[in-house]
């Protein structure tokens, strides 16, 4: 199926005539018709070959890919079926036909069509092995947790809630909001999307995206991707403030960003993350909790640095004993730590909202204990 076979490009056009392809440009060397056939080619050692090629393209839904590189339907046709200017040859007029239930797609213009690794071949001009080779690297962002976190931020400026709420959170740099990828899950339709996209119901149960009677898992839920993950807090009182997808949260935020630096401010939430960048302190992380993850240590460990543990100081005492043990551990990693007191009742974020700025910040730095 690497090439379009006849049937394919009968099933595609659905009636259509099928014009004679009439671009002999550029990439004439690429027609299908002058190469050998991926998947049917030695007969013999293949059947493991072909369910991992097969398991790639379920992983990477042709229509999600076409997106990714900025391909945009200019008109829905009918069953779903897209129409738009072909990534493959310089298109006057729309005459790129994407089938994405089939996985499908073929032009009518330069008379091309097949699967996403044939689409990856023509793209990039590159042979079968380098298309799939490629197609694994992409695969390699989670190319489901990805849309998924495209989509939410699509959501994001379309609900005035979320918006609402991350103003109240002091979070007001939209430069940030940007960078962060920061998004808003409404609840109740992300689920067609991604299956319009071509992603099997039982793949989304399986990510954690939709519930097991079906619906969406996050509803009302800033959303923040994650390496691996999406972290989720709700909006809503009433619903668990704080939610992760099945599987590791992984390791700190963006922790290569902080790697290098000698200082480094840890803190237990996001939302403490955001406000300490918008006030100008960039050598911060998050572990997402106030209990870290064996990777997450590691990392703190991995360098001489020093770290400023800045958890919340609630009322309950959790965080400030989350972190006199966690402080203790990394003492005897030969780690030089700081606690950070901050005043009673207060995290990182509820100090900044509610007034506290950099200078009394970094005082309280400078005032931390080992
Ligand atoms: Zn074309």
């Amino acid at each position: 199926m690497g090439t379009t076979s006849l049937a394919q490009r009968m099933v595609l056009a659905d009636g259509r005539t099928h014009r004679v392809p009439l671009s002999t440009g550029a990439h004439h060397h690429c027609l299908g018709s002058q190469r050998a056939l991926p998947y049917s080619a030695d007969r013999g050692k293949k059947s493991v070959n072909r369910q991992a090629l097969h398991d790639l393209k379920q992983q990477i839904p042709l229509l999600g890919y076409l997106q990714a590189h900025d391909w945009r339907a200019a008109r829905p046709l009918s069953r779903g079926r897209l129409m738009g200017l072909c990534p493959l040859h310089d298109d006057q007029k729309p005459s790129f036909l994407v089938d994405p239930h089939k996985n499908l797609f073929y032009c009518y213009g330069c008379g091309r069509g097949g699967d996403v690794i044939r689409f990856a071949e023509l793209y990039y001009q590159v042979r079968f092995p380098e298309a799939v080779a490629l197609l694994r690297q992409w695969r390699g962002l989670p190319p489901l947790l990805h849309e998924a976190a495209g989509f939410y931020r699509m959501q994001l400026h379309r609900h005035r809630e979320a918006v609402a709420y991350l103003y109240q959170r002091g979070i007001r740099s939209s430069e940030l909001i940007e960078h962060m990828q920061i998004g808003y899950a409404p609840g109740g339709c992300l689920r067609a999307w991604l299956m319009q996209l071509g992603y099997p119901l039982q793949t989304l149960r399986q990510a954690g995206l939709v519930t097991a009677s079906g619906y969406d898992a996050y509803l009302h839920r800033v959303v923040f991707p994650l390496d691996g993950n999406l972290y989720g807090r709700s909006l809503s009182a009433a619903a668990p403030p704080h939610r992760f997808l099945p599987g590791a949260k992984g390791g700190l935020y963006a922790w290569d960003q902080v790697q290098q630096c000698p200082e480094v401010i840890l803190v237990e939430g996001l939302f403490d993350y955001v406000v300490l960048r918008q006030a100008g302190f960039h050598n911060v992380t998050c572990s997402m909790g106030n209990h870290l993850n064996g990777h997450q240590y590691r990392q703190l460990t991995d360098g001489r640095r020093t770290i400023y543990l800045a958890f919340d100081a609630d009322t309950d005492g959790s965080g400030q004993q989350a972190a006199q043990s966690l402080a203790c551990r990394l003492r005897e990693q030969g780690v030089d730590v700081r606690r950070v007191s901050l005043p009673d009742g207060h995290d990182p974020n509820s100090f900044f909202v509610q007034g506290g700025d950099a200078r009394q910040f970094q005082s309280l730095l400078e005032a931390a204990r080992p």
